[in-house]
């Protein structure tokens, strides 16, 4: 076989094998053209191969997601996108450079996954929403029963009643969650933060019953746009939280301040403090540093998940910073576009 026969061999096998490959390939030029794509990309994407050599792929892909994403610079991989030639499935989506300023557009097809999720996700609503009214009569019940009139019951009375709470509040967390999760956006509403940062201080000293010193520093002349009860049931867990994991004694501080990048409201505690491994973790569902100090202390495990959900859905980042026996610093990161200047 001579040397161009060889390479022409070499060449049929290497595009079979990107031809057999579950994910969609393109390879565009430096102009963003279409040169060569996979049979995946035909059914992922929906290019037709007599047709779309040559073309510009955000042209061709026009009224997608993913053709605004390469207009915008494709700069960071696009998770969980509609897939342009079949409407049911998702992509995540990525552009590699490669050669001179070529680049290879990566489209892989996480429908199987996404569907897996919806499953998970609808089991859990539905079994917390199922769960609800046996709690509810339960609970009721609990509440009707006298210790003086069932003496034998009373030791234990106490311990029921706070259990068939928890579990309620463990359901009614979960019913928080599923909402958030199957929800894209929030009402665009204004919440005045002076308002907002009182109601969460006297939520801190409610909490404490005068255990912690608690102080409120509001520097930002500041309101946000958003889901007013969202955004009080997130910032108020972290108030909660830091109430909850500093022991008797120790400070709270509330603060709300800009910054050059937006506001960051954020509480920081003389408490515990949590060791660095388990912070990345922090926001799973049922994380937990210690059980036995979370079980005490009447959470659910669900707080910082919940927390997670909100700053998601206002474009918002959460950070923490602690240090065991020292203390943590739980902030919220909120960007301009969710930030107006209070009303005079
Ligand atoms: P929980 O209901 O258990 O408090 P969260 O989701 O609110 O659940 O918090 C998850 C875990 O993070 C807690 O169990 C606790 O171990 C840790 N944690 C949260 N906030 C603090 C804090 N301010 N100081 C120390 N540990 C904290």
């Amino acid at each position: 076989m001579n040397r161009a026969r060889r390479l022409a061999t070499t060449l049929h096998d290497l595009r079979d094998a990107a031809d057999s490959l579950p994910d969609a390939i393109v390879l565009l030029d430096e102009t963003w053209r279409v040169r060569w794509f996979n049979h995946a990309a035909q059914a992922l994407l929906g290019l037709r191969p007599a047709h779309d050599r040559g073309v510009l792929l955000s042209d061709r892909l026009h009224g997608s997601e993913l053709a605004g994403w390469l207009r915008a610079g494709a700069r960071a991989p696009l998770h969980d996108v509609a897939a342009p030639g079949r409407a049911e499935d998702r992509l995540d989506v990525s552009l590699q450079p490669f050669g001179r300023r070529q680049r290879l557009l990566l489209a892989r097809d996480i429908s199987p996954l996404t569907r897996l999720e919806q499953i998970r996700r609808d089991f859990v609503a539905n079994v917390s929403h199922e769960l609800r009214t046996p709690l509810t009569v339960i609970h009721g019940y609990l509440e009707l029963l006298d210790p003086q009139d069932v003496p034998a019951l009373a030791p234990v009375l106490g311990e029921m009643r706070a259990q068939s709470k928890r579990m309620g509040q463990i359901v009614e967390d979960l019913l928080t969650l599923s909402r958030l999760e199957t929800q894209e956006h929030v009402t665009d509403e204004r919440v005045p933060m002076a308002g907002l940062l009182a109601t969460l201080r006297k939520e801190a000293e409610a909490l404490s019953q005068g255990r912690h010193h608690i102080h409120l520093e509001a520097g930002a002349e500041l309101d946000l746009l958003g889901s007013p009860k969202d955004l009080h049931s997130a910032l108020s867990n972290l108030v909660s939280n830091a109430v909850r994991y500093t022991p008797q004694g120790g400070h709270i501080t509330i603060r709300w301040q800009a910054t050059p990048t937006g506001a960051t409201y954020a509480v920081s505690d003389t408490g515990y403090g949590i060791p660095a491994s388990h912070l990345a973790r922090l926001t799973e569902r049922f994380y937990r540093v210690s059980s036995s100090r979370s079980r005490d202390s009447g959470g659910t495990g669900l707080g910082l998940s919940i927390v997670k959900h909100v700053l998601n859905l206002h474009q918002a980042r959460l950070t923490v910073e602690s240090t065991p026996g020292q203390g943590s610093t739980f902030a919220c990161h909120f960007a301009p576009e969710r930030l107006l200047p209070t009303e005079t």
